[in-house]
């Protein structure tokens, strides 16, 4: 099982996530350092955000892989005019990334340069005062 990198934020989630009995696992995974998908027993897809069904085959009762945090950048862009939510964050990168296991998922950037289509980068755990989030950032 491989265990992410925890990145320290300063100060609390700008927003925390809503816990529900379907995701309570995915929190408590990455709060260890392991980003865990959905994962259908029946036919073998992996799949982001956490499901009770397949999105493929529609079973029932998705079971959990964790993931290697290995990504490649399919897509970025820079939020300067930030919702007042996280306006204190701005200007900030979202990246969409493709997951070496195939699974396609958005999430904000934390690399040191801005993020750019096809690099390589990986999964970390943002470690706030008041919980964790996850974010990407450059390969090591
Ligand atoms: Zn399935």
């Amino acid at each position: 099982m491989n265990e992410l990198e925890f990145v320290v934020v300063h100060g609390s989630r700008a927003l925390a996530p809503r816990i529900s009995q379907q995701s309570e696992p995915f929190w408590t995974r990455l709060a260890g350092g392991v980003f865990g998908v959905a994962h259908c027993e029946l036919c073998g897809r992996l799949t982001f955000p956490p499901k009770a069904n397949c999105p493929d085959c529609g079973a029932v009762g998705m079971g959990w892989h964790p993931v290697s945090g290995d990504a490649t950048v399919y897509s970025a862009t820079v939020v300067h005019a930030a919702p007042a939510l996280f306006s204190a964050l701005g200007p900030y990168a979202l990246v969409v990334l493709d997951l070496a296991e195939g699974v396609r998922l958005v999430t904000r950037w934390v690399g040191a340069a801005p993020p750019r289509c096809e690099q390589r980068a990986r999964l970390v755990v943002l470690q706030h005062d008041d919980g964790v989030l996850f974010g990407a950032m450059e390969q090591g």
